[in-house]
Parts: C-alpha cells; structure tokens; sequence
C-alpha cells in the first residue's frame, strides 16, 4: 500500500502553497480593496499604527497562518506577523492563534482577507480532524477528493493534510481512475487498465467496482492494480470485500461517507474513507481579529515596532545580512523550545547543556545564546578566554530558575545544619542544570554536582554514593521522578517548605530533599490530559518530558529529556501516534518535521515557555547589528570565582 500513498502523500512544501495562492490573493485583494479602503484613508491618519490578535472564537484546527501572513504582508509590508500555534494545530475557543501588528491603514484593509483564507483552510482542517478521529480506533486513512472550490484545490488540500488526513489524486494529470463509464467504453476491466498502462505507465492506477463480482475482476488483474475504490458499497458488502481482497490491494471506501457513519466503514477493514464533504461543504471556522492600539505605545509590541530601521525589508532578510557580515566570528545557538522563526537562524540546537557544549566547540568569538539566561550564563562559564556570550533579551529568565534563590538554598543549608549537625556530612547538594550560576556554584563548593533532564539518574547514584541524602534543586519533580525510578520510596522524599523549615524529624528520615520548585510549562500537564487523550486516540504513545508531575509520569509509555524526545520521535515508524508532554513549540516543530506522524501536544491547550518566547527576531536583530557595529550590547558574565566553583560542579557531572 505504499506506491500510490508515497506519491500522493508527497506534501508540497508551504513555499508551494504559498505560490498557487498569490493569484488568488491578488484576486482578493482586488475585489475587496480596489483602489483603496475608503473608510479608513477618510479617518485613520498615515502614522497610525494597529495591534491585533486573531483568536478563535470555537475550537478547532489551525490552516493558513503562512497565507493570512502573506496577504498583511502584501498590503503593507512593514505589518509583522507573528503565529502563535503550529499549522495542524488543535486551538480552544478564546486562544489567540496569531499576532499582528503595523500601520493602521494596512491592518484593516488586510484583515478581512487573511481571515477568510485562514477560516475556510482552518473550517477544512477540523472537519478532516474530525473524520480522523472517528476513525482513529482503525488503521483506516481519511482522503479528500476532487471536490474543492475552483482555484483552491492546493489550498484546500493543504488544509485537509494539516487536518491530518491524506490526499487523492491532485489532478486528473497525476494519477488513473477507472470509472464505470471507462469501464464501458474499454469493453471490460481489464482491457481499460491494459490501456492505461500502456499510455501511462508511471502513474498509480485505481479501478473503481460497484459489485463484489467487479472486484473479483479487478483483483485478478496483473501486475495489481494500486487500489480499488468499493463504490456506494453497503457496510456487509465491504467487510466482504476486505475479506475477499485479503490485503492484496488496498480498498478505498467512497460514496456516503458520512462523520456519523465513518467509524462503522472503517470498521470493515477498508483502508481508505474518501470524504467529499471535507472541501466541498466548507464550514469556515469562526475566527477574529480584535484589533487595539500596540500594547505598549512607544516601545513597540514585544519589540518588533520599534525596529523601524528595518521595517523596510523583511526581518529574515535582515538577520541574514548580519549574519554573513559576521560570519565565522559568531555562532547563534537555538533552544529547542524557541520560536520558529529564531531557530530557523540557529547554528546549533540543542537543549542547554548540548548548546552550552557546542559553544564551547567553536572558535567563534560571539556566542549568542537564543535561550534563557541560566543557559547563557552556562556556556558563558564554559566559555575559553576571549568569547562573548551575549543574549538577545537578558530579562528571559526562567521561572524554574528563579524558585530557587542563592539566599533561600543557603538558608536551608543552614537548616539541614542546625538540625543535623553538619549538612556536608549528610547531604550531596545537586543542582538541575536549570538554575543560576550561584547554585552550581554553591554545588561545587560543596561537593555536589550539577545534572540534566537525561543524567539525573547518574547524578543522583554519584552523590549518594559521596554521602548518605541528596538535597535536589530547583526542580521537584525531577528529582521525585529520578528518585522513584531508582526503587526510593516516596516516603524517604522530603518537599523543603521555604515559608516553613520541616521538623526535624522529618529531615532525619529523609533521603532526598526536594526543592519546591517546578516548571511553569511542565506542570501544567495533568493525568486527565492523559486520561482524555487516551480515550480519543486509541494507540497513542504518550511522551513526556520528567519535568512533568509523578503522575503525568506514572501514566506516561516513555519519559526522558527534551532530546530524548526528539529521538524517540526521528526513530518511530510512520503513523506512529504521539501525545507529547513538553513545551510547544518543540512540539510543533516535531509536527512540521514528522509529517508521516500523527503527533499532538499532551494538553487540550499546549503550554509553552513565555521567557524562551521573550527572543524575538526583531530582539535577534538588534543585537547582531550590535555586533556587526562592534559593540557587545547584551553580554552575559559569571564572576570568577562563581564560575570557577560551577565549573566544578560541571566537571563531576560530566565525570560521574
Ligand atoms: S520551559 Fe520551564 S525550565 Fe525551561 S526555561 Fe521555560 S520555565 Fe524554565
């Protein structure tokens, strides 16, 4: 069943979509601009500048955020755009799908335009999303059909791939369809598909059959045909016409696929539903732009207004630029939970230690760090004599991080102290990589280690063999996820309260000491998400990241680190289903490079980082001109002597 769905199933690359839509943007823009948006040129002065969120009124699936993009950008080009969910991504009611923002004029002439790419594409996407999930419980594919809106057909069939279905032939040109009516005038099955394989021998043939003695015909031809279309076949006639086909070729059910009924057809063992109703009774999904003055007038939304300097040429261009004028003697780093549009431009992804650790490969003699400040205060101490690390926005903490203060661990250092004497004696301080350069610091003074998402385990076996407990920061549910998968009991596992010390006896009989810290984006997944997912799509493989709740974890098929995930993904076959636990725009990502995949975020509304989203392009820009001029805008230092002791926190882990 491959030959026929590989070349169908070829997806064009959105730059492809993109082209067959410019003449319809143009017809569009013709028909509802003309000459001029005369209502708001009478008004709305020249200067004036918009900000508008489109957001979804229902829930649904997202198709067309490139499109809608493109239409703002050719009213006016200095109109950013910013999408805040994934093509194929599912959205509540209230979530804001995308930003945009720029001259006023522009905005509302726009607006209407790209809202009614984006409603009809995302309309097309839910349904098909529907069928496939009715579907779900079945091996069986949802196709679309011939049956779009004339012009549309590329756009309308990108929409249903995003829904998650697959599509049929494209065109008459690309693929045979033998029909009743070909049937006739060939004189019989057989001598139509001779024909056409003597006219077309490269093109996928299917035969469709309107009775079980028709596909006895068409299943004894030879070479097979690719696929036979069962015709308005009544539910008892398919699941005898599985049986019959055995699997030889694979059975396309068509005809009065119903959403109601797609579930029962599946059943039968057909491989393909082929479903009209997805792009020929489009219903557009109900979205808006609500449009204000920026959020912060003067300074620019999130940035990217006050870049006027560049408003003249497309940010990607510009960041392009600077980074040729800069060649070797930068190297940008992308945190694998960036914004597309960042890490479009990283050298190097990778989670914080494998970034921190690229860094320190190159001879580049600019590190900028696309991430979060903890992690570019890693590579900066890891960092050789006479490179900068700087950061495009040094306000993107991390609020992990941030739970977890040099004060407030000393003075539960101080505790463990008090009540036991010496804490040194009893306690092996590890520090999550995620957490300042202080705390790792602390840890090498003190004989402890730092450790990742993906070594906690050895990090945690290393320091208990150094003393007889651990005292684990920032993150909580690391630490209590590692812990437990190493055979130690909740009860050996003490939550440090920093309002309120514990009493002492409970220090006494704990093993591990955990930091009340957690993830803002992990915690957020729950085992109902779990429960929910389970129930919709039977199958699914549910991947979380240990930052997630015991709970999450505990219901989990696999747990690991942000790169762990990543391969887990790159090595599963295709149509592997996976609910994934870890911040969006990972995910997303995932879902862009693994098409062959079914992948969803674990959460109905999927977290995602708000500091490692505070790294814009606009911010990007801004400091590679700083570069590019000389000046090292946003440097990121680490004082010797704390760098020297968290460098030796660093070394044991990277020699447990
Ligand atoms: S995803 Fe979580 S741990 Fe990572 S930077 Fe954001 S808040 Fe911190």
């Amino acid at each position: 069943m491959t030959t026929d769905v590989e070349r169908l199933r070829a997806r064009e690359p959105m730059a492809q979509v993109l082209q067959a839509a410019k003449p319809l943007i143009e017809l569009a823009v013709a028909e509802d601009i003309g000459p001029g948006d005369a209502t708001s040129e009478a008004i709305l002065p020249a200067s004036a500048t918009l900000y508008g969120r489109i957001v979804a009124k229902v829930a649904g699936v997202i198709a067309g955020l490139p499109l809608a993009e493109a239409v703002f950008q050719r009213i006016d080009p200095a109109i950013q755009f910013a999408a805040h969910t994934a093509e194929g991504q599912e959205v509540v009611a209230g979530e804001v799908v995308a930003e945009a923002s720029g001259p006023a004029r522009g905005m509302l002439a726009a607006e209407r335009t790209a809202l009614n790419f984006l409603q009809r594409m995302s309309g097309i996407a839910t349904l098909t999303r529907r069928y496939v999930d009715a579907v779900a419980c079945t091996s069986a594919a949802i196709l679309d059909t011939r049956k779009t809106a004339p012009g549309y057909r590329a756009l309308d069939k990108y929409a249903v791939r995003m829904g998650g279905g697959q599509n049929h032939r494209m065109s008459l040109y690309d693929m045979i369809l033998i029909k009743d009516n070909h049937v006739e005038a060939a004189g019989g099955i057989l001598p139509a598909v001779e024909r056409v394989r003597a006219t077309h021998p490269s093109l996928p043939v299917e035969v469709e059959v309107r009775s079980l003695e028709e596909l006895r015909q068409a299943l004894g031809i030879t070479p097979p045909v690719d696929r036979i279309m069962l015709d308005n076949m009544s539910l008892e006639q398919m699941r005898q016409a599985v049986a019959i086909a055995a699997g030889r070729v694979p059975l396309e059910a068509s005809g009065m696929v119903t959403l109601e009924g797609a579930a029962d057809i599946a059943a039968t063992g057909v491989d393909y539903l082929s479903v009209g109703a997805l792009t020929h009774s489009v219903r557009a999904l109900d979205l808006s732009m609500d449009v204000t003055l920026p959020p912060h007038a003067g300074e620019g939304w999130g940035g990217v207004l006050s870049l006027g300097e560049v408003s003249d040429r497309a940010l990607g261009a510009r960041t392009a630029e600077l980074r040729a004028a800069l060649g070797e003697r930068a190297v940008i780093l992308g945190h694998h939970y960036q914004r597309e549009e960042v890490i479009a431009f990283a050298d190097f992804r990778g989670d914080s230690l494998q970034l921190a650790r690229s860094a320190t490969q190159t001879d580049a003699e600019f590190i900028v760090f696309c991430g979060v400040h903890f992690m570019a205060e890693t590579a900066a101490i890891l960092a050789r004599p006479g490179q900068h690390v700087v950061i495009p926005d040094p306000t993107a903490g991390c609020y992990l991080a941030d739970t977890a203060t040099p004060g407030l661990v000393q003075a539960a250092w101080d505790h463990l102290t008090a009540t036991l004497g010496d804490a040194e004696a009893e306690f092996t301080p590890i520090t999550y990589i995620n957490s300042s350069a202080s705390l790792k610091a602390f840890c090498g003074q003190h004989g402890g280690i730092v450790c990742t998402s993906s070594n906690a385990e050895r990090a945690i076996r290393w320091a208990l063999a150094q003393r007889p407990r651990v005292f684990f920061f920032p993150d909580q549910h690391l630490g209590r996820n590692t812990a437990r998968r190493m055979g130690i009991p909740l009860e050996e596992m003490l939550v440090w309260e920093t309002g309120r010390a514990p009493e002492a006896e409970a220090i006494r009989h704990a093993r591990v000491v955990l930091w009340p810290g957690a993830c803002n984006v992990h915690q957020r997944f729950r085992p109902e998400h779990v429960r929910a997912l389970r129930e919709r799509l039977a199958g699914v493989r549910v991947l979380v990241h240990p930052e997630c709740p015991m709970q999450v974890v505990d219901l989990a098929d696999k747990v690991g680190s942000t790169s762990y995930i990543i391969r887990q993904v790159e090595a599963a076959p295709a149509q592997t289903q996976w609910a994934i636990g870890t911040e969006s725009h990972l995910v997303q990502r995932l879902q862009a490079e693994h098409p062959e995949q079914r992948i969803v975020s674990l959460a109905d509304v999927p977290p995602f980082c708000p500091t490692m989203s505070q790294i814009t392009l606009p911010k990007l820009v801004q400091e590679l001109e700083g570069l590019v001029r000389g000046e090292v805008v946003h440097e990121v230092t680490v004082d010797p002597e704390t760098s020297r002791w968290a460098r030796v926190a660093l070394e044991r882990m990277l020699s447990a």
